[in-house]
């Protein structure tokens, strides 16, 4: 059966139908980085900041094919983690991310990646948005990673009881309003959602779906009056009523 259409008004009713509409845009709301284990996510997640996945993903095969554990990694000289890792940029922080990281899991964690917010944080180069990642992709933990896409969709769509850019915040206040169980997989589409329609620069609001009730919606264009915004989105308020 269809789902009726609704307009939101509410924060908590935004997040609500953002996530029923999203679930549908994008069924499998997978991690795009490739790995086999809790350490690889981590590595790759390290490896990501400043990356596209594309390129994470073309070095870690010959990276964890050479250093396959924690251990590795702490052991290994760091000018060789930074030649295997070096065409993600930045190599030499990540590098020493990645050797911190591997050492204090080797030492204080049996070699195993810990599955709290409060040890994740503890290790170097992860801060809260990692550490979210690993929650959710790799233990199945409510988690949500509150990225720069999560951080403009929430803004721009009218998620926050004030705009902020700030992550943390962000991140409580989405918590509040979606459930443990749904929160995961709804971070990992606004991401999606935010590479491929809500784009920073020029968001495609005439083809997106939630264009009837986003408080941003056809602002972006040079020259919109707030009238004729407005005018667009009563518009696509009608069309989804007469679907
Ligand atoms: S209507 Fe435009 S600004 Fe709003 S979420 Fe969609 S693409 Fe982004």
């Amino acid at each position: 059966m269809k789902r009726r259409p609704t307009q939101p008004r509410s924060r908590q009713g935004r997040v609500r139908e953002t996530a029923a509409r999203l679930a549908e845009e994008f069924p499998d709301a997978e991690c795009a980085l490739n790995f086999l284990n809790p350490w690889e996510l981590l590595a790759a997640t390290i490896l990501s900041a400043q990356c596209t996945d594309e390129r994470v993903n073309k070095v870690t095969p010959a990276l964890f094919a050479r250093l396959p554990t924690p251990e590795d990694f702490a052991m290994a000289p760091l000018e060789e983690i930074e030649e295997l890792i070096r065409s993600t940029g930045f190599y030499r922080n990540k590098a020493k991310s990645l050797q911190g990281a591997a050492t204090r899991i080797t030492e204080l964690h049996k070699g195993e990646v810990p599955d709290t917010m409060k040890e994740l944080v503890q290790l170097p180069g992860v801060g809260r948005k990692t550490a979210n990642v690993l929650l959710h992709v790799a233990f199945n933990k409510p988690g949500i990673a509150v990225d720069t896409h999560v951080t403009r969709l929430s803004n721009r769509i009218g998620f926050l009881t004030q705009e902020t850019k700030d992550a943390v915040k962000i991140e409580y206040e989405l918590n509040d309003l979606i459930s443990a169980r749904e929160i995961g997989d709804f971070g990992m589409r606004l991401i999606l959602f935010g590479r491929r329609t809500c784009k920073a620069r020029s968001p495609l609001c005439d083809e997106c779906v939630l264009n009837d009730y986003c408080s941003c919606a056809f602002t972006f264009t040079k020259g919109t009056t707030p009238q004729e915004a407005a005018g667009k989105r009563r518009s696509a308020r009608a069309t989804r009523k007469a679907q």
